[in-house]
Parts: C-alpha cells; structure tokens; sequence
C-alpha cells in the first residue's frame, strides 16, 4: 500500500467523511486533513474524529500530497481558484464529482501546471448527505472511474499511485475518457434520479389522488421511486446543469421509447409491451449478478 504524507479532504458530507474514516481504518496516511465550508460541519467531523480538521485552505494543505475535492459539482470552481496558490508541487489534485467533463476543465485550468490533476468518480452512495451519513465500507466492491487527462511518465506514476489508494479504499478501478463517463452516468444515474424526482412530483400534484392514499399503497413500486428522490437538491440540481448535454441526449431517446408505449397501450399491442417488459427484467438479471444490486447499502450513483 503507497502512504501518502497528508491527504487534504475539502467538503465533508458522505463522500467525504466516507473516504476519511476508512482511511482511518486503513492507516493510509501521515495525516488525515480536513476542511468544509461549514462550521457546525467542521464542529461535527472534530467530534467523530474524522481527522484533523482546519478552519482555512492555506493551513489545510500545507505538506499534504493528495488532495480530494468532495463538493458539491457547482461548488468546484470556487474552491479550484481558492486553493490553488496553496498546493505544493507535486501534488496530486483530484475528486469525486459526479459529473467530469465540466469539472475536468475547471480544475485544469484553475490548478498550478506542476500539480496532478487526476479527476476521479467513485460510484457509490446513499440517498443520505453530511459527515453522519459516512461508513467507512461505502466504497467496498464499487467501481471508482478515474479520468487521466496525461499521458507523461511522471503523470501515470501519480495515476498509478491514486489508483492504488482507491483500491485500498475497496474500489475497483475503471479508467475512462471523461465524454464517456458523462455519457453512461446519464444514463445509469442522472436519468433514473431525473425521473424518481420527476414521478414523485406528479404523484404530489395529481389533485385525484390523495397524499395518504399514495404513500398507504407505495410499496407497489412507487416506495423505491421515493427512496432516490430523498436525494440531495444541490448536488442532483449540479449534476443536472454541468452534464447538460449527455442529460439531454439521453432524455430524449427516453421520450421516444416513452411515447412508443403510450402508444402500445393506446393500441392494445400487448405483444409490443410484453417484448418491452421482457427485455427490462433481463437487464435486471445481469445487474444481480454482476453484483451491482441495490440491496446493498451502498448502491452506486
Ligand atoms: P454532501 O454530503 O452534501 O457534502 C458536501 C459538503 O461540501 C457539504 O458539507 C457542503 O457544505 C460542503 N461544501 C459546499 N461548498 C463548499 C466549499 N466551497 N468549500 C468547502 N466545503 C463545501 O455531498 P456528498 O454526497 O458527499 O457529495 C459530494 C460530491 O460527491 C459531489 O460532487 C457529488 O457529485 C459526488 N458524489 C456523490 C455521491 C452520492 O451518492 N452522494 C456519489 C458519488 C459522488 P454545505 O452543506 O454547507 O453546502
């Protein structure tokens, strides 16, 4: 296992009191470093005994050679521009956004050109946020995308190196071009959390229907709907925004086959719809035993 000196975390919700506490467990550095834009955060991660925890950037990463941004997507640019007269050189610069194409270009052009900017992606969570909701297994057997940006000798050795931190974490690694990523997390995440949002929403507002009659009868699938659209509204609201495109791409082929079976039940077409049906429930056959069931804690996102 590669020690690092001092791992420098900034934002300490799920993801990042997550990685905090099993690098803890792991003993994987010197010095575990934290920072969040809110106190009564900072307050909290003092008493869980997440690290040590810092009330400005400029002490927060003095000596620490890694650093990982667990902001909020929109967040990202600020804290790239704040930090950046601080990292030493030689630093690896990363994150855990679920978004990487926009956030490949605010670091790269906010980060100093002798530090490693090393965009990453774990996918996994829960639908909770804040310094609470952190367990130190959230990570085990999750896939965490890694987006290299460089080709240099130096750059693949600092690849190398936060690949193997992430593996201790209990991540296995993917690395992917970051058009890529934004592509099949549209449709693997940002879509099916745009229309738990969405379905939910309609269930609210459908004036023929009444609040206690939807969540009394849930359980006949609208219950797994609500569990997503607990999530948090500023990170789905970032997401949502910073991967336009590939959010919108998606969105539409899903109108398309939408209107198809509006139009099968219109119809009567009972074999269009039992094709579709079928179709679906293989996908799910694959998802099992590929191992990515939700009925893990830590469902990816
Ligand atoms: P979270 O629980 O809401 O935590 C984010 C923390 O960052 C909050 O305490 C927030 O404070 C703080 N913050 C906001 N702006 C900041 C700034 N300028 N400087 C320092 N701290 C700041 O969020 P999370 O779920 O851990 O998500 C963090 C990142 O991980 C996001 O980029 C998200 O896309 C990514 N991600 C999330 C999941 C998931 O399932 N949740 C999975 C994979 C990746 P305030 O609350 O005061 O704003």
């Amino acid at each position: 296992m590669n020690k690092f000196n001092k791992i420098a975390i900034i934002g300490i919700g799920l993801i990042g009191s997550s990685i905090a506490l099993k690098a803890r467990e792991i003993n994987i550095a010197g010095e575990i470093a934290l920072y969040d834009i809110d106190p009564e955060v900072r307050e909290i991660a003092r008493e869980l005994k997440l690290g040590r925890v810092y009330e400005n950037f400029a002490e927060l990463l003095r000596g620490a050679d890694l650093v990982i941004l667990c902001v909020p997507c929109g967040a990202m640019e600020a804290v790239s521009q704040q930090i950046a007269p601080f990292l030493k050189a030689g630093t690896i610069l990363t994150d855990v956004g679920s978004v990487k194409g926009e956030i490949v270009k605010i670091l790269t052009a906010n980060a100093p050109e002798n530090v490693f900017v090393i965009p990453g992606h774990p996918i996994a969570g829960t639908e909770q946020s804040g310094p609470r909701a952190g367990f130190a297994e959230l990570f085990d057997g999750r896939w965490c995308i890694i987006t290299p940006i460089n080709q240099s000798e130096e750059y693949l050795a600092a690849l190398a190196k936060l690949s193997d931190f992430w593996t201790s974490l209990g991540s296995k690694i993917e690395l992917m071009d970051p058009a890529r990523h934004d592509l099949v997390l549209a449709m693997t995440s940002h879509i099916p959390h745009l229309i738990a949002f969405c379905i939910v929403n309609t269930a609210e507002d459908t004036e023929t229907l009444s609040e206690s009659e939807v969540v009394k009868y849930s359980a006949g699938g609208f219950r797994d709907f609500t569990r997503i659209a607990a999530s948090d509204p500023t990170m789905w609201r970032d997401v949502f925004l910073l991967n336009k495109d590939a959010v919108l791409d998606i969105l539409g082929r899903f109108s398309e086959d939408l209107t198809a079976l509006r139009r099968a039940i219109r119809w009567d077409d009972g074999d269009v719809l039992f094709d579709v049906i079928t179709r679906a429930r293989r996908m799910r056959k694959e998802v099992i035993d590929a191992g990515q069931d939700s009925e893990k804690p830590n469902f990816g996102r």
